[in-house]
């Protein structure tokens, strides 16, 4: 039985975009099937670190201070969303980062021109936070506000969150779709109001709708210290990379390799990393990481694609780049607006599939 108001939509792809859009699109009342040919976790979202850095991202990364605004946001729905289902404590602060390197006061002007929060802090206080690191040669600066979450068990209890609303889940690979039918290449046929392309860099479905073709790959590797190295704690930022504390261990990284996607690994790069992980918890000297490596997708202004198609029932939520999880709930509440027919955030025009189409038409 159909009620009323409620759509039929196929997901395409079970990341942390396609996995947020699920549950919120079915804790809504529609009726949603993820495809996705790979199983739990084995993709961009399932080996990324995690982080939910609203403050450094912005200060960091220039595509990303224009949507530090549009960061904080997401950040704010992400501890009632994980609540809501189930998932975590609404209240639990977030982690904090804390930024180490000689130049704390630079930072600092950079927070401010921002406007985004943050304590200067002794090394000893840095030291303080997170326990077994080496005592930093300088001060430090803390941004409180920013956090992060564990990519594994959260694709996971999303997952298990969007089965309780009746989510389907399929393993197949979405090929083509028109007039609402959705066809994998399985040839196996789904009839949908909607599809939802929330598959990283989705090239069988390039054909399917034209903004697609406007992404590119950046590969990225990060080495993780498995079951080792803290597993609480702020992340450190470093002008050599990051170390975030993770459930399963330490992860350092990363690397923004833009034009590539492959995932083959460089054992360079991850004895750099590896470096960095020794000397900032100097009990990992003995310690040999996993490295891994993963591809995200990014627009020509770094921006995501969220929203219609210019393919008529097709909407676009892609090209998250190097911050899929921290804005996975804002996209998620972005695509059920779309599904519903209601207003957008303001971010709509910004985030328009669209806009590059446009520009040159
Ligand atoms: C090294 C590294 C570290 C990162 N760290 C962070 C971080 O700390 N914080 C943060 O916010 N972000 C981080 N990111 C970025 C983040 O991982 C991505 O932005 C995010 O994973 C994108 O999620 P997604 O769901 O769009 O894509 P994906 O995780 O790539 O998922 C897409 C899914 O779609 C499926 N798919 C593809 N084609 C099809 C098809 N035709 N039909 C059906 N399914 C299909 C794929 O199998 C895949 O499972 C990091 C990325 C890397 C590489």
């Amino acid at each position: 039985m159909t009620r009323l108001g409620q759509k039929t939509i196929i997901i395409a792809g079970g990341g942390a975009i396609g996995a947020a859009c699920a549950v919120v699109l079915a804790a809504k009342g529609h009726a949603v099937t993820v495809i996705d040919p790979t199983p739990l976790g084995h993709n961009t979202s399932g080996m990324a670190a995690g982080m939910l850095a609203p403050a450094f991202e912005a200060v960091m990364d220039g595509a990303s201070r224009a949507i530090f605004e549009l960061y904080l946001e997401s950040m704010r729905r992400w501890a009632p969303l994980l609540a809501e289902l189930g998932l975590a404590k609404r209240d639990a602060p977030p982690s904090g980062a804390v930024w180490l390197g000689a130049d704390a006061e630079i930072m600092a002007e950079r927070f401010d021109a921002l406007g985004a929060d943050y304590r200067l802090i002794t090394a000893k206080a840095a030291q303080a936070l997170a326990p077994g690191l080496c005592l930093p040669a300088s001060d430090a600066l803390l941004a409180p506000q920013d956090g992060r979450l564990d990519p594994w068990a959260t694709l996971a209890g999303l997952q298990a969150a969007g089965a309780r609303f009746g989510v389907h889940y399929h393993q197949g690979r979405m090929v083509q779709y028109g007039e609402g039918q959705a066809v994998l290449a399985d040839g196996q046929v789904m009839a949908a109001d909607y599809l939802v392309v929330a598959a990283g860099l989705p090239r069988a479905l390039a054909s399917q709708a034209p903004e697609l073709a406007h992404l590119s790959p950046i590969k990225g590797q990060l080495v993780h210290f498995d079951e080792l190295g803290p597993s609480t704690g702020p992340t450190l930022r470093t002008s050599r990379g990051y170390a975030t504390p993770t459930a399963r261990g330490l992860a350092v990284g990363a690397t923004m390799e833009a034009g590539l996607d492959d995932t083959e690994l460089d054992i360079e790069i991850a004895e750099r990393l590896t470096a960095l992980g020794r000397d900032l918890f100097p009990a990992l000297t003995a310690v040999s990481p996993m490295a891994k490596a993963g591809v995200r997708a990014a627009s020509p202004d770094g921006l995501p694609l969220v929203g219609p198609s210019q393919a008529p029932g097709v909407i676009l939520a892609c090209g998250m780049r190097r911050n899929g999880w921290l804005l996975a709930p804002l996209v998620a509440a972005q695509v059920a607006a779309y599904v519903q027919s209601e207003d957008p955030s303001s971010w709509a025009a910004l985030l328009n599939p669209q806009r590059f189409d446009t520009a040159q038409g």
